[in-house]
């Protein structure tokens, strides 16, 4: 056994499994509390206000998960009968149990990607239905930024949008993880980061953000729109159950991520950067070269029957990751080099590499 599995794992699930930090746990013990129902919670209200002005909308709506805000964003661009283009891959079609239909009876319209995430401008142009008693309204365009660790490029989606735009269509942006979108579209760029996230923003008419991933808070997201938008959605939000009380003692930790967290995401994908390099070069390993936070690496030849093998032996050295045959390892606030650099040792040594 290593002598280190009896310490904290170097968890590279998911950037969601990050503990708040001792700073966030001050300012959520810190916060001034009401009950949000009535509108009361400050720490709520100043949430909202604050990622609203950040991305540029009038509007927005605290709440529990990205699931839920992706749900108040289609019942409340669509109505029953209506529906959605979408990726394949995408969050809001693929892993959320289908709720858009199951809840709001809203169809989705999925269509494929291309390499790089996209969805093709011609596809969705064909899937978008003639006004005519046989179809589904087609009411919504719904983009991923990031999909899968990829950045969207942003010339695509000015033009994906332009063309929702054209045919009448509302814009939706899941950007779970816009932060690490806006911070690799601003490092390559020599740009800022939030300037960058309002500007992929500007490009819809709604965008969810959640906290719990890369920016660190324990639970929790927001959906951005008009103040029109957004007071349908708040009606949404309370019939899906997710209108909360004192709800400010986790607003207050989205905010401090949002304050403090942001700037720090370029140190997340400059570890799966390495981590990349760490791996580079072992038979029976296809590294994806990151984008962002997300590392994708594929087991081939001899390798690829064992994926599960390999989750166990890293879990004996003290390292977490998923996946099957396509192996996936976040990066986040709960990881440095060291954890990275024994990940990377741990991986080798099954490969004896
Ligand atoms: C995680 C995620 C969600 C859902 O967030 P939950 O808080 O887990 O419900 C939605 N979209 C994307 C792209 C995500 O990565």
């Amino acid at each position: 056994m290593n002598a280190r599995s009896t310490e904290r794992p170097i968890d590279l699930r998911s950037d969601t499994v990050t503990q708040p930090t001792e700073a966030m746990r001050a300012a959520m013990l810190a916060a001034p509390l009401g009950d949000d129902v009535f509108a009361d919670d400050p720490s709520v209200n100043a949430l909202q206000q604050q990622i609203a002005e950040l991305l540029g909308f009038e509007a927005a709506l605290f709440v529990p998960t990205g699931t839920q805000s992706n749900l108040c964003a289609i019942l409340s661009h669509c109505q029953r009968g209506d529906e959605y283009i979408v990726g394949q891959q995408a969050h809001c079609y693929r892993w959320e149990g289908g709720g858009a239909a199951v809840l709001g009876s809203v169809q989705p319209q999925p269509l494929d990607h291309q390499p790089d995430g996209t969805l093709a401008l011609e596809q969705i142009e064909a899937a978008i239905k003639p006004d005519d008693a046989h179809f589904a309204r087609t009411r919504l365009l719904a983009l991923e930024n990031t999909l899968g660790g990829k950045l969207l490029p942003f010339a695509y989606v000015e033009q994906a949008t332009q063309l929702a735009l054209s045919k009448g269509l509302a814009r939706h942006l899941d950007g779970a993880r816009l932060f690490n979108a806006a911070t690799a579209q601003a490092a390559a760029l020599g740009t800022e980061v939030r300037a960058e996230a309002r500007r992929i923003a500007a490009c819809f008419d709604s965008v969810s953000v959640c906290f719990s991933k890369g920016l660190g808070a324990p639970v929790g997201s927001a959906l951005c729109g008009s103040r029109e938008f957004i007071a349908r959605a708040h009606r949404i939000r309370k019939m899906a159950g997710g209108g909360m009380r004192q709800s400010g003692l986790l607003a207050a930790a989205a905010s401090h991520a949002l304050t403090h967290h942001v700037d720090r995401l370029a140190d997340d994908h400059a570890l799966a950067r390495r981590l990349a390099d760490g791996l580079a070069g072992i038979d029976g390993l296809q590294v994806e070269p990151p984008q962002t936070n997300l590392l994708f690496v594929d087991l081939t030849g001899a390798a690829r029957p064992r994926s599960a093998e390999l989750l166990a032996h890293l879990k004996a050295h003290g390292v977490l990751a998923t996946g099957l045959y396509r192996l996936r390892f976040a990066t986040h606030l709960d990881v440095d080099a060291e954890g990275i650099d024994r990940a990377i040792g741990a991986i080798r040594g099954f490969f004896h590499a």
